[in-house]
Protein backbone atom coordinates (compact mmCIF):
# COMPACT_ATOMS: atom_id res chain seq x y z
CA UNK A 1 0.00 0.00 0.00
CA UNK A 2 1.52 3.51 -1.18
CA UNK A 3 0.49 6.59 1.34
CA UNK A 4 0.06 9.62 -0.70
CA UNK A 5 -1.37 11.81 1.36
CA UNK A 6 -2.36 12.91 5.09
CA UNK A 7 -4.49 15.65 6.20
CA UNK A 8 -5.06 16.75 9.76
CA UNK A 9 -7.30 18.71 11.67
CA UNK A 10 -7.47 19.13 15.53
CA UNK A 11 -5.01 16.29 15.89
CA UNK A 12 -3.01 16.93 18.77
CA UNK A 13 -0.75 19.94 17.85
CA UNK A 14 -2.35 20.40 14.09
CA UNK A 15 -4.87 22.59 15.12
CA UNK A 16 -5.41 24.03 11.71
CA UNK A 17 -5.99 22.01 8.47
CA UNK A 18 -2.64 20.51 7.45
CA UNK A 19 -2.41 18.74 4.20
CA UNK A 20 1.31 16.51 3.78
CA UNK A 21 1.52 15.32 0.09
CA UNK A 22 3.79 12.06 0.47
CA UNK A 23 5.73 11.71 -2.96
CA UNK A 24 7.50 9.06 -4.39
CA UNK A 25 11.11 7.80 -2.51
CA UNK A 26 11.89 8.63 0.66
CA UNK A 27 10.18 11.99 2.82
CA UNK A 28 12.01 12.79 5.64
CA UNK A 29 9.91 15.30 8.63
CA UNK A 30 12.84 17.58 10.32
CA UNK A 31 12.29 20.32 12.80
CA UNK A 32 12.95 21.10 16.25
CA UNK A 33 12.11 19.25 19.99
CA UNK A 34 8.07 19.05 20.37
CA UNK A 35 7.30 20.27 17.07
CA UNK A 36 5.17 17.63 16.00
CA UNK A 37 6.93 14.55 14.31
CA UNK A 38 5.76 12.30 16.56
CA UNK A 39 2.39 13.34 15.96
CA UNK A 40 2.81 12.46 12.30
CA UNK A 41 3.17 9.19 13.02
CA UNK A 42 0.58 8.82 15.01
CA UNK A 43 -1.87 10.40 13.20
CA UNK A 44 -1.13 7.82 10.61
CA UNK A 45 -1.65 4.98 13.06
CA UNK A 46 -4.61 6.52 14.68
CA UNK A 47 -6.64 6.52 11.26
CA UNK A 48 -5.23 2.74 10.49
CA UNK A 49 -7.55 2.24 13.82
CA UNK A 50 -5.24 2.36 16.68
CA UNK A 51 -7.78 1.59 19.71
CA UNK A 52 -5.37 1.95 22.41
CA UNK A 53 -5.23 5.45 23.92
CA UNK A 54 -1.55 4.92 25.55
CA UNK A 55 -0.28 4.02 22.29
CA UNK A 56 -1.00 7.58 21.36
CA UNK A 57 0.65 9.18 24.66
CA UNK A 58 -2.82 9.95 25.93
CA UNK A 59 -4.79 8.99 28.73
CA UNK A 60 -8.29 8.82 27.24
CA UNK A 61 -8.78 8.63 23.07
CA UNK A 62 -9.83 12.18 23.37
CA UNK A 63 -6.51 13.52 23.96
CA UNK A 64 -6.27 12.79 20.61
CA UNK A 65 -7.85 16.49 19.94
CA UNK A 66 -6.67 19.73 20.27
CA UNK A 67 -6.49 20.47 24.40
CA UNK A 68 -6.14 24.26 23.30
CA UNK A 69 -3.11 26.93 24.44
CA UNK A 70 -3.18 29.65 26.60
CA UNK A 71 -3.81 31.83 23.46
CA UNK A 72 -6.18 29.04 21.43
CA UNK A 73 -9.04 27.54 22.56
CA UNK A 74 -9.69 23.65 22.76
CA UNK A 75 -11.35 21.98 19.99
CA UNK A 76 -14.52 19.78 20.23
CA UNK A 77 -13.03 17.43 16.86
CA UNK A 78 -10.07 16.08 15.57
CA UNK A 79 -10.16 14.41 11.91
CA UNK A 80 -7.27 12.80 9.86
CA UNK A 81 -7.96 11.29 6.73
CA UNK A 82 -5.35 8.97 4.69
CA UNK A 83 -5.57 8.86 1.14
CA UNK A 84 -3.62 5.35 -0.25
CA UNK A 85 -3.38 2.99 -3.18
CA UNK A 86 -4.29 -0.24 -2.73
CA UNK A 87 -2.68 -2.77 -5.38
CA UNK A 88 -4.63 -5.48 -6.35
CA UNK A 89 -4.92 -8.29 -4.07
CA UNK A 90 -6.18 -11.37 -3.95
CA UNK A 91 -8.72 -10.86 -0.73
CA UNK A 92 -12.14 -9.14 -1.49
CA UNK A 93 -11.49 -5.51 -0.15
CA UNK A 94 -13.01 -4.95 3.22
CA UNK A 95 -13.86 -1.61 2.15
CA UNK A 96 -14.93 -0.85 -1.44
CA UNK A 97 -11.89 1.23 -3.00
CA UNK A 98 -11.97 3.75 -5.85
CA UNK A 99 -10.24 3.78 -9.30
CA UNK A 100 -6.86 1.93 -9.71
CA UNK A 101 -7.46 0.83 -5.77
CA UNK A 102 -7.23 4.25 -4.54
CA UNK A 103 -8.65 5.02 -1.29
CA UNK A 104 -9.39 7.92 1.09
CA UNK A 105 -9.89 6.53 5.06
CA UNK A 106 -11.65 9.47 7.24
CA UNK A 107 -11.61 8.82 10.84
CA UNK A 108 -12.93 11.35 12.97
CA UNK A 109 -13.69 11.47 17.00
CA UNK A 110 -15.90 13.87 18.75
CA UNK A 111 -15.57 15.23 22.09
CA UNK A 112 -17.00 12.78 24.28
CA UNK A 113 -18.73 10.40 21.25
CA UNK A 114 -16.15 8.43 19.92
CA UNK A 115 -14.71 7.67 16.88
CA UNK A 116 -16.08 7.29 13.43
CA UNK A 117 -14.78 6.00 10.02
CA UNK A 118 -15.55 6.98 6.40
CA UNK A 119 -13.71 4.86 3.43
CA UNK A 120 -14.10 6.49 0.14
CA UNK A 121 -17.69 8.82 1.24
CA UNK A 122 -19.35 5.76 2.97
CA UNK A 123 -19.25 5.49 6.93
CA UNK A 124 -17.75 2.01 7.32
CA UNK A 125 -17.28 0.00 10.76
CA UNK A 126 -13.49 0.00 12.62
CA UNK A 127 -13.50 -3.84 11.67
CA UNK A 128 -13.49 -2.88 8.00
CA UNK A 129 -11.07 -0.41 8.29
CA UNK A 130 -8.71 -2.92 10.27
CA UNK A 131 -8.95 -5.50 7.78
CA UNK A 132 -8.28 -3.39 4.72
CA UNK A 133 -5.36 -2.54 6.95
CA UNK A 134 -4.52 -5.92 7.27
CA UNK A 135 -4.84 -6.97 4.31
CA UNK A 136 -2.66 -5.07 2.93
CA UNK A 137 0.02 -5.85 5.46
CA UNK A 138 0.07 -2.89 7.61
CA UNK A 139 -1.89 -1.28 9.93
CA UNK A 140 -1.81 0.75 13.75
CA UNK A 141 0.93 -1.72 14.46
CA UNK A 142 2.84 -2.60 11.50
CA UNK A 143 6.31 -2.90 12.35
CA UNK A 144 7.15 -0.34 9.37
CA UNK A 145 5.48 2.22 11.49
CA UNK A 146 9.10 2.51 14.11
CA UNK A 147 8.12 4.83 16.43
CA UNK A 148 11.05 5.42 19.57
CA UNK A 149 11.79 2.53 21.87
CA UNK A 150 9.86 -0.08 19.29
CA UNK A 151 13.37 -2.11 18.29
CA UNK A 152 13.88 -2.23 21.82
CA UNK A 153 10.40 -3.81 21.71
CA UNK A 154 10.86 -5.92 19.28
CA UNK A 155 13.97 -7.45 20.40
CA UNK A 156 12.67 -8.34 23.58
CA UNK A 157 8.92 -9.62 22.15
CA UNK A 158 8.08 -13.19 23.43
CA UNK A 159 7.88 -16.01 20.62
CA UNK A 160 4.25 -15.57 20.16
CA UNK A 161 4.76 -11.82 19.66
CA UNK A 162 6.95 -11.98 17.18
CA UNK A 163 5.68 -14.57 15.28
CA UNK A 164 2.33 -11.94 14.94
CA UNK A 165 4.98 -9.61 13.88
CA UNK A 166 5.81 -11.81 10.47
CA UNK A 167 2.22 -12.57 9.85
CA UNK A 168 1.00 -9.38 10.03
CA UNK A 169 4.46 -8.33 7.46
CA UNK A 170 3.03 -11.25 5.32
CA UNK A 171 -0.33 -9.95 5.22
CA UNK A 172 -2.09 -12.56 6.78
CA UNK A 173 -2.97 -10.97 9.99
CA UNK A 174 -6.54 -10.40 7.80
CA UNK A 175 -7.09 -13.76 6.91
CA UNK A 176 -7.07 -14.74 10.93
CA UNK A 177 -9.84 -12.28 11.66
CA UNK A 178 -12.04 -13.76 8.95
CA UNK A 179 -11.28 -17.02 10.39
CA UNK A 180 -12.54 -15.99 13.91
CA UNK A 181 -15.28 -14.43 12.28
CA UNK A 182 -16.06 -17.73 10.10
CA UNK A 183 -16.21 -19.72 13.61
CA UNK A 184 -18.40 -17.65 15.37
CA UNK A 185 -21.14 -17.66 12.80
CA UNK A 186 -20.47 -21.51 12.51
CA UNK A 187 -21.14 -21.63 16.55
CA UNK A 188 -23.98 -20.15 16.47
CA UNK A 189 -25.12 -22.13 13.20
CA UNK A 190 -25.17 -24.74 15.29
CA UNK A 191 -26.69 -23.40 18.19
CA UNK A 192 -29.73 -22.56 16.15
CA UNK A 193 -29.28 -26.12 14.67
CA UNK A 194 -29.66 -27.76 18.33
CA UNK A 195 -32.60 -25.81 19.46
CA UNK A 196 -34.43 -26.74 15.72
CA UNK A 197 -34.04 -30.04 16.58
CA UNK A 198 -35.10 -30.06 20.43
CA UNK A 199 -38.48 -27.45 18.95
CA UNK A 200 -38.71 -30.70 16.20
CA UNK A 201 -38.64 -33.28 19.26
CA UNK A 202 -41.31 -31.79 21.12
CA UNK A 203 -43.45 -31.41 18.34
CA UNK A 204 -43.17 -35.21 17.23
P1 LIG B 1 10.83 15.19 19.66
O1 LIG B 1 11.77 15.61 18.57
O2 LIG B 1 11.22 15.78 20.99
O3 LIG B 1 10.57 13.71 19.74
P2 LIG B 1 8.41 15.75 18.16
O4 LIG B 1 8.70 16.73 17.05
O5 LIG B 1 8.29 14.32 17.79
O6 LIG B 1 9.42 15.93 19.36
P3 LIG B 1 5.78 15.46 19.24
O7 LIG B 1 6.11 14.55 20.36
O8 LIG B 1 5.16 14.90 18.01
O9 LIG B 1 7.07 16.28 18.84
O10 LIG B 1 4.81 16.65 19.69
C1 LIG B 1 4.74 17.04 21.01
C2 LIG B 1 3.93 18.33 21.05
O11 LIG B 1 2.57 18.05 20.74
C3 LIG B 1 4.00 18.93 22.43
O12 LIG B 1 4.26 20.31 22.28
C4 LIG B 1 2.59 18.72 22.97
O13 LIG B 1 2.19 19.77 23.80
C5 LIG B 1 1.77 18.72 21.69
N1 LIG B 1 0.52 18.01 21.89
C6 LIG B 1 0.33 16.68 22.10
N2 LIG B 1 -0.98 16.40 22.27
C7 LIG B 1 -1.64 17.59 22.14
C8 LIG B 1 -3.01 17.99 22.23
N3 LIG B 1 -3.99 17.11 22.44
N4 LIG B 1 -3.29 19.30 22.08
C9 LIG B 1 -2.33 20.20 21.85
N5 LIG B 1 -1.03 19.90 21.75
C10 LIG B 1 -0.68 18.61 21.90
Amino acid sequence: MQIRRLKLTGFKSFVEPTDLRIEPGLTGIVGPNGCGKSNLLEAIRWVMGESSPKSMRGGGMDDVIFAGTATRPARDFAEVSLFAVQPPGAVIPAVELGADGEMEVVRRIERGAGSAYRANGRDVRAKDISLVFADAATGPHSPALVSQGKIAAVIAAKPAERRAMLEEAAGIAGLHVRRKDAEQKLKASAQNLARLDDILAEMD
